[in-house]
C-alpha cells in the first residue's frame, strides 16, 4: 500500500528567495515548524504549500515553481492587489491583535477580508488539485482559517488537521469580529483543530457554540453534521539541537564575552520579537521598579533585552519603538553610569547559536508577554540550561505557562508583582533544582518532532474514526440522475435536519430558496415528501406548492401531495403537561432565554436565545430528570440541537417512513435523504425488501445506516438539480 503523503499549508513557504539574472533562487530557511516536520518529511512523501513571501509576476511562475520543486515546496502565488489585504491588513491588523485579546488594536477593514478570502481560496484550489486520495492535509495558523472548509467545498475528503499557533480569545472578544461566522466555519472544516493550551481550545469550543450554534461533543464540537475534535497539543522545540548549538564556537564566545563584561553581576535576559504582545514595555517598567524599590540591586544587575524586528505596521512599530526607547533611556539615565548601563537593548535579530550563549549566561529569563500562543524562548532557555539550572520568570498569559510547572508565574500588568518576583529570584534561585528538572523533562519529552508525530497520529485516528467503520460511497461518484432516470414511480423522502431548516421553536431562518424551488420541480416527477419535526403551519408557510407532501411533528399528521392534513396519532398533551410542566417551568426559570412550547402532541424546551454553555449543561440535566419522571409513561425524550423534546411513543420519523412505504408500496425507486443525527431513524426504517430499489443518503458524515453520503447541502442540491434535469429530458 502506498504510504500516505503529507501536505502542509502555511502562509509562508519555509524558503528565502533571491532574484538573480538567471531567475529566482530558493534557499531553505529554518524555523520551528520546519524543525518539527523534518522527521515526518523523511518518512513519508511531503509537500509544502505556501506563499513565497513576495510578489512574483506571472511570467516567472513556471521558473519559480520548478526551483521550489527542488525543495518539496509548491508556491501559492498571491495577486499584487491582495498582498496588502491578506497579509498586512486582515492577518496582521485584524486577526493577530484580536486573537491576542487586543481588541483596541484590532482594525476591521472589509477590503482586507476580501483579499484574505481570495488567498485562502487560492490555497484551496492549489491543494485540491494536487491532493491524492491517501494524503493527510495539515493547515497552519491564523492566516489560513478558511482553508479547511474551502477544501471540503471542493470535495476534498482527506483527513484535514488545523493547528493554531496563536491563542484563541475569549468568546466575548472573538464575537467582535465582523467575519466571526465564516472564520469559525472555515476551521470547523477540519477533523482536528488543535491549540497550544486547553484555555484556547475551550475558548474556541465556546465561540463555536455561541456564534454558530454548534453543539459540544465529548471531544470537540459538532457543527451541522460535521464533528471536529478540538485539542490542546502544545508545540515543542528541538532540545538536542540547542545542546549542540551550546557547544558551538559562536555560543561559547558569546557566553565567555558576557561573563567577562558582566563579571560579578546578575544577568537577566529577555528575547522577543518586537511586538506589542510581547510585553516589552511592561517588562521594562518592572525592571525600573526593581531598581527603584530594591536599591541594593542597582549596579548589581543587568537586563539584556533582545527585540528582533518584527512584522508590525509602521505606525504600531513607531509607537512602540518610541515607548521602548524612552523607557530604556530613562532607566539607563537614572541608574546607569558612564561605564555601566543597566539595560542593554539589542534591537536586531540575534542568531540562534548566539542566543544559546546568552541563555547560558543568564541567571534569570524574564518573559512577560501580555499574550503569547506558546513562547518558544521559555522552552529554549530551559533546554539551554538543562545542565546548570536557572530561573524562569514567565507571564501567566503564555501557552508555555501551562506546560512549565517550575516557572515563577507572574501577571505582566502587575509591575509591583514582577519587580518583587525579580528581587526574590535575584536573592535566591526562584526555581529549585527539582522544579527545573521537571521543566527539562517536559522540554525533552515534548519535542518538536514528538509534537508533529503526535498531531498527525491524532488526526489520522480522528479522521479514521469518522470514516473508516462505514466507508460509504460518496453520492457524486454515482450521480442520482444516472440511477433514477428510468424510474417510473419514484418516491423521495427528505428529512428536515439535512435541509438546514431552523431548529424547532425558533422563529428565525427559512429553508434555502433553491431547495424550495427544487422540491417543487421534483414534485412534478416524483412523489415527494418532507418528513419534519416542525408544525404543519410552519411547513405550509415554507412549502407553498401543494404538490409537495408534508409530514409534520415527527408523524403527527401528513398532508399528501395535493391533499389535506390527516392526523395519525391522537395524543393528549394535557396529560403530559400535568406530568412535566413544573419541571419544565423550573428549567425556564433557571435558564434565562429558554422557553417551553406545548404542541398538538408532545412538548419542547428550547434554548435558542439562552447563554449556550450554561444551557447545554442544563439540557443534559433536564434530559436525565425527564427520563426519570416519564419512566413507564407512553412518552420518549429526545435531545435536539438546541432543544429537549418530549414526544408520545410512536411519534417518530421512523414510523412516518414505515407508513409512507406501506402507502407507496408500488414505488420503483426510493430516495431517503437526511442528516446523520435527527434523520437517521428514517434510513433505519427502510426494510430489506426495499434495498435494491433504494438509495439512502446522509449529509456531512458517513453513517452505517445510509448507503451514500454528501459533504454539504450545496452538493446535495446539485445532485437533486441533476435529477430534475434528467427527468425533464426524459419527459
Ligand atoms: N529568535 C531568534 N533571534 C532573535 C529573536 C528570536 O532566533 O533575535 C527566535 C527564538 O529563538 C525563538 C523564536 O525566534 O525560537 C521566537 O519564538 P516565540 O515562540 O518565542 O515567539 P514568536 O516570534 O513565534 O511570537
Amino acid at each position: 500500500m502506498q504510504t500516505p503523503g503529507l501536505i502542509v499549508a502555511s502562509a509562508r513557504l519555509p524558503v528565502s528567495l533571491t532574484q538573480r539574472d538567471a531567475g529566482w533562487e530558493a534557499a531553505p530557511s529554518l524555523g520551528g515548524l520546519v524543525t518539527a516536520l523534518l522527521w515526518v518529511a523523511r518518512r513519508r512523501p511531503f509537500t509544502w504549500f505556501g506563499w513565497p513571501g513576495t510578489y512574483v509576476p506571472d511570467s516567472d511562475h513556471a521558473q519559480l515553481r520548478a526551483e521550489l520543486d527542488k525543495h518539496g515546496s509548491k508556491p501559492v502565488f498571491i495577486r499584487q492587489t491582495d498582498i496588502e489585504g491578506f497579509h498586512q491588513s486582515f492577518s496582521n491588523q485584524t486577526l493577530w491583535p484580536l486573537f491576542h485579546g487586543r481588541i483596541e488594536r484590532t482594525r476591521f477593514d472589509a477590503g482586507g477580508w476580501h483579499s484574505y478570502r481570495a488567498v485562502n481560496d487560492a490555497f484551496a484550489e492549489a491543494i485540491a488539485a494536487s491532493a491524492q486520495p491517501a494524503d493527510v492535509i495539515w493547515v497552519h495558523d491564523f492566516q489560513l482559517t478558511l482553508l479547511p472548509a474551502l477544501l471540503r467545498q471542493r470535495g476534498v475528503t482527506n483527513p484535514v488537521g488545523f493547528f493554531m499557533h496563536t491563542p484563541f480569545p475569549a468568546p466575548e472578544t472573538y464575537r467582535a469580529l465582523p467575519q466571526r461566522e465564516p472564520v469559525l466555519e472555515g476551521m470547523l472544516g477540519a477533523d482536528l483543530v488543535a491549540f497550544n493550551a486547553h484555555e484556547y481550545a475551550a475558548n474556541f469550543r465556546s465561540a463555536a457554540v455561541r456564534v454558530l450554534g454548534a453543539e459540544f461533543t465529548h471531544e470537540g464540537v459538532r457543527f451541522g453534521a460535521r464533528q471536529t475534535r478540538v485539542a490542546a497539543l502544545p508545540i515543542g522545540i528541538d532540545p538536542e539541537k540547542i545542546a549542540e548549538m551550546g557547544e558551538s564556537r559562536e555560543a561559547r564566545q558569546e557566553l565567555a564575552s558576557l561573563q567577562v563584561t558582566y563579571a560579578g553581576l546578575k544577568i537577566i535576559v529577555g528575547v522577543d520579537r518586537f511586538d506589542y504582545t510581547k510585553g516589552i514595555v511592561e517588562k521594562l517598567r518592572a525592571f525600573e521598579q526593581l531598581l527603584e524599590t530594591y536599591p541594593r540591586w542597582r549596579h548589581r544587575v543587568v537586563l539584556i533585552q533582545v527585540a528582533a524586528p518584527s512584522r508590525m505596521t509602521v505606525s504600531d512599530y513607531q509607537h512602540l519603538k518610541r515607548e521602548v526607547d524612552e523607557l530604556v533611556g530613562r532607566i539607563n539615565g537614572r541608574y546607569g553610569t558612564s561605564s555601566f548601563m543597566p539595560v542593554v537593548y539589542v534591537n536586531q535579530s540575534v542568531s540562534p547559536a548566539r542566543l544559546t550563549g546568552l541563555y547560558r549566561a543568564a541567571d534569570i529569563a524574564l518573559i512577560t508577554p501580555v499574550r503569547d500562543g506558546m513562547n518558544l524562548v521559555a522552552l529554549e532557555y530551559v533546554a539551554a540550561r538543562a545542565e546548570r539550572g536557572g530561573t524562569l520568570i514567565l507571564s501567566e498569559f503564555t501557552g508555555a505557562a501551562h506546560c512549565l510547572p517550575g516557572a515563577r508565574l507572574v501577571n505582566p500588568y502587575n509591575t509591583d508583582e514582577v519587580a518583587a518576583a525579580l528581587a526574590e529570584c535575584l536573592e535566591r534561585p526562584g526555581t529549585s533544582p527539582e522544579q527545573f528538572r521537571s521543566m527539562v523533562r517536559f522540554v525533552s519529552e515534548n519535542t518538536a518532532t514528538w509534537w508533529s508525530g503526535h498531531f498527525l497520529g491524532q488526526l489520522e485516528q480522528t479522521a479514521g474514526e469518522s470514516r473508516h467503520p462505514t466507508a460509504r460511497l460518496r453520492l457524486g461518484t454515482m450521480p442520482l440522475a444516472g440511477m433514477a432516470h428510468k424510474a417510473r414511480r419514484p418516491l423521495l423522502l427528505l428529512g428536515d435536519g439535512l435541509l438546514h431548516l431552523p431548529a424547532p421553536g425558533s422563529a428565525e431562518g427559512r429553508p434555502d430558496p433553491r431547495l424550495v424551488r427544487l422540491l417543487t420541480d421534483l414534485a412534478s416527477f416524483a412523489t415527494t415528501y418532507v418528513v419534519s419535526g416542525h408544525t404543519g403551519e410552519t411547513l405550509e408557510e415554507w412549502f407553498t406548492d401543494p404538490r409537495v407532501g408534508l409530514v409534520s411533528e415527527h408523524n403527527l399528521a401528513t398532508r399528501p401531495p395535493g391533499g389535506t392534513w390527516q392526523p395519525h396519532v391522537l395524543a393528549s398533551s394535557s396529560s403530559l403537561k400535568d406530568l412535566v410542566d413544573p419541571l419544565l417551568r423550573e428549567f425556564v426559570r433557571l435558564t434565562p432565554g429558554s422557553a417551553v412550547e406545548y404542541r398538538a402532541a408532545g412538548a419542547l424546551w428550547h434554548f435558542r436565545s439562552a447563554e449556550p454553555d450554561h444551557a447545554h449543561l442544563q439540557a443534559r440535566e433536564l434530559l436525565m430528570l425527564l427520563e426519570e419522571q416519564l419512566k413507564g409513561q407512553p412518552y420518549t425524550v429526545h435531545r435536539g440541537k438546541r432543544t429537549v423534546e418530549i414526544r408520545p411513543e410512536g411519534l417518530s420519523k421512523r414510523h412516518a417512513v414505515t407508513r409512507l412505504l406501506d402507502q407507496y408500496a408500488d414505488a420503483d425507486w426510493l430516495l431517503v435523504v437526511g442528516d446523520e443525527t435527527t434523520d437517521e431513524p428514517m434510513c433505519e426504517a427502510v426494510p430489506a425488501s426495499w434495498r435494491d430499489r433504494t438509495v439512502t443518503c446522509a449529509m456531512g458524515a458517513q453513517t452505517p445506516l445510509a448507503t451514500t453520503w454528501v459533504e454539504s447541502l450545496t452538493e446535495l442540491l446539485d445532485e437533486l438539480e441533476g435529477l430534475v434535469q434528467a427527468w425533464r429530458r426524459r419527459s
